[in-house]
């Protein structure tokens, strides 16, 4: 038996490619199917087209060539039962116990026997914070699901990637009075090639403020503080969108006695050819492998590491 940790998109394809080779798997998960994706942004378009995010050769047809977020939903909803995939939603891996064909896996309900485990825990459960005074009132947000809440409001949207475009973008033509803040002296070029000019005509024609090379300061109830070329402007605010990213749950990693690379970027230690990490036994996969460096791997770049752990595990597993 090979538990998974994390239902994502790799964490399925993982199940998917072991099920091929005649290997069981368990796949727990501390959310629903697909959580991350679950808590994108309502009305959120993918960058990637739907076959780069296929897994488990089934089909993803899409209305569009960019599939949106429900299309993602029910397509991975159709993959994992496609596959029949045994997936327990709704509980927490706390620790992984024990040694290589040995583990015990134990979570907030239950406890598992296991040969391997599957580490694919992606890295949005956990925002990277400004560390800001003010950052812990409840008008700051560092999800953003849809812009109606916003409707005549003043609010102040941090960060100048597809999240941060996207939120503006969308609260604006939702009647939003929306500034834009971001520490690069613009936008980032990763964003998306059909919004970019939408949001560098906004700031242009003046619909958006945006304040480039500056920072918030401070946030209190009904103000924040930037920090700019200018000076610092302090400006009226009833809701703060922190777009500013996220990260992998280095203290998760760290219990499950996963090495991590001493740099900025804290990557977890694995074999690039096979994915097992520095505890014999204990595979990565998915978007978890980049550690802090979020934005170079992707369903689409990461989804062949199913296959490499998946071949690895048959080779090495010893039929108890
Ligand atoms: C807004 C946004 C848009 C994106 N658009 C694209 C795109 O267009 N194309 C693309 O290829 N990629 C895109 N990405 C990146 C990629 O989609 C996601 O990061 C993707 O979900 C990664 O898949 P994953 O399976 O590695 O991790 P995730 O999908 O994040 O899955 C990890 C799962 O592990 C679960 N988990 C975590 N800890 C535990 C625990 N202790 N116990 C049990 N379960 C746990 C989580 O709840 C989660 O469901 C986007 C990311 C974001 C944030």
């Amino acid at each position: 038996m090979v538990i998974i940790v994390g239902a994502g998109p790799i964490g399925l394809a993982t199940a998917i490619e072991l099920q091929r080779r005649n290997i069981p798997s368990k796949i727990i998960e501390r959310g629903c199917l697909v959580n991350s994706i679950f808590n994108y942004p309502k009305d959120m378009t993918f960058f990637s087209t739907s076959e780069r995010l296929e897994i488990g050769d089934v089909p993803f047809i899409s209305h569009n060539s960019k599939p949106t977020r429900r299309e993602a939903l029910e397509y991975y909803r159709r993959a994992a039962e496609s596959y029949d995939l045994d997936i327990h939603l709704y509980e927490e891996v706390q620790a992984i116990n024990g040694e290589d064909n040995n583990f015990t896996v134990q979570t907030d309900k239950s406890s598992y026997e296991a040969s391997k485990v599957v580490v694919s825990t992606g890295f949005y459960d956990v925002p990277k914070m400004m560390n800001v005074p003010g950052e812990e009132l409840p008008k700051v947000k560092h999800y953003y699901d849809e812009a109606h809440a916003y409707a005549w409001q003043d609010v102040l949207i941090i960060g100048g990637g597809n999240s941060a475009v996207d939120a503006a973008l969308e609260t604006y033509r939702s009647h939003a009075n929306v500034t834009l803040v971001v520490r690069k002296p613009h936008i980032k070029e990763s964003v998306k090639y059909w919004v970019k000019p939408d949001i560098e005509n906004r700031i242009k024609y003046e619909e958006i403020d945006a304040y480039f090379n500056s920072e918030v300061t401070q946030i209190t109830p009904q103000e924040v503080t930037l920090k700019t070329p200018e000076g610092t402007k302090t400006i009226s605010n009833d809701f703060v969108l922190a777009m500013t990213g996220y990260q992998p749950n280095f203290e998760l990693m760290t219990q499950f006695n996963i090495a991590l690379t001493n740099d900025a970027k804290r990557m977890p230690i694995y074999d690039e050819q096979t994915l097992e990490t520095n505890r014999d036994g204990v595979y990565v996969a998915g978007v978890v492998c980049g550690g802090m460096d979020t934005s170079s791997l992707f369903i689409e770049n990461t989804r062949i590491h199913a296959e490499h752990i998946a071949n690895d595990v048959e080779d090495k597993l010893v039929i108890a």
